[in-house]
């Protein structure tokens, strides 16, 4: 199948409008003066199966796929790469050459640079771990720590049996503990990262005291609406260095824009400001 010289790509899920690809995407297309653009897809549950086996046929490279798709859109395209498969779920899409859809996860790869970034020497296995949370964002969080070479990850979650399924299935450094140890469990720690949705806007705060936390380990919040989450304000306070959640977003980006573009862009000053903008 041909490809057309405009090259169009964008962003699948119910709601929509509230998200950033657009602005991350659109720009970088200017940026390196390519001829094309992404767009929002509104796509309804139920019409995902009729949806994305028309990508090819509209001329799209690829989309990203969000919220709720990331899960069902993995029996429908024809082709999954091993990590969007570990991680059941994916969030990018690329048109083959064939017309055939092929899906990727790159949530991981955006966490994980997103640390690179803020600490160039950081490292998966400079400490023990512990990651709040067991929903859709700490899987792609805890996978990606595990195959960076983490050796112990101290997974807590408020509903112990779904930490303790994650535990179980991603088997290596991973174990879990009950929500009732989540204070004492930063003893020693190199890094905390919370993937859950507290302390983001509209929620109540985390209940975390960071009392046992050495002021050498990194916290890390995936949250990005605040940017710098209460967590994320009472460890700055109190001396530790923050990575806050626009990295992960803004970096999940960029294999998606490559694949598509054939460019691999870069996360600029400039556009982290843009999109701070719109937070
Ligand atoms: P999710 O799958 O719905 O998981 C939500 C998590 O929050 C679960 O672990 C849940 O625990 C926990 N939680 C909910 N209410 C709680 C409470 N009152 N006390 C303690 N824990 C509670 O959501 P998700 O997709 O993982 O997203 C989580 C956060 O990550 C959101 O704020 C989202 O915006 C952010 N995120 C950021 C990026 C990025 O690129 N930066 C990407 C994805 C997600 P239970 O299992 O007990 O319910």
């Amino acid at each position: 199948m041909s490809q057309s010289p405009f090259g169009l790509a964008g962003v699948m899920g119910w709601p929509v409008a509230h998200s950033r690809s657009p602005k991350i995407h659109n720009h970088w297309l200017q940026q390196h003066g390519l001829n094309g653009s992404y767009v929002l897809l509104p796509v309804a549950p139920g019409n995902l199966k009729v949806a994305l086996p028309g990508l090819a046929a509209l001329g799209f490279r690829g989309c990203n796929v969000t919220i709720p798709h990331k899960v069902d859109a993995l029996s429908l395209v024809h082709e999954l790469d091993p990590v969007a498969r570990r991680m059941g779920a994916l969030n990018t899409i690329v048109v083959q050459p064939d017309g055939s859809l092929k899906g990727f996860n790159n949530d991981g790869f955006g966490y994980i640079q997103s640390l690179l970034d803020a600490k160039p020497d950081w490292r998966a296995d400079a400490g023990p771990i512990t990651v709040l949370g067991a929903g859709g964002a700490a899987r792609a969080v805890v996978l990606s720590l595990a195959e960076r070479g983490a050796r112990e990850i101290r997974l807590i979650n408020r509903s112990f049996d779904k930490a303790q399924a994650l535990a179980n299935e991603f088997g290596g450094p991973i174990k879990a503990l009950p929500w009732s140890e989540r204070h004492a469990a930063l003893a020693d720690v190199a890094l905390l990262v919370n993937t859950t949705n507290q302390g983001m806007h509209g929620n109540p705060d985390l209940d975390l005291q960071l009392d046992a936390l050495t002021v050498s380990a990194l916290v890390s919040d995936v949250i990005y609406v605040p940017l710098e989450t209460p967590l994320l304000a009472a460890a700055r306070k109190r001396g530790n260095a923050t990575v806050n959640g626009l990295g992960m977003l803004l970096n999940q980006a960029r294999p998606a824009f490559h694949a598509w573009f054939g460019v691999m862009p870069e996360v600029t000053p400039e556009l982290r400001q843009m999109v701070e903008a719109t937070l």
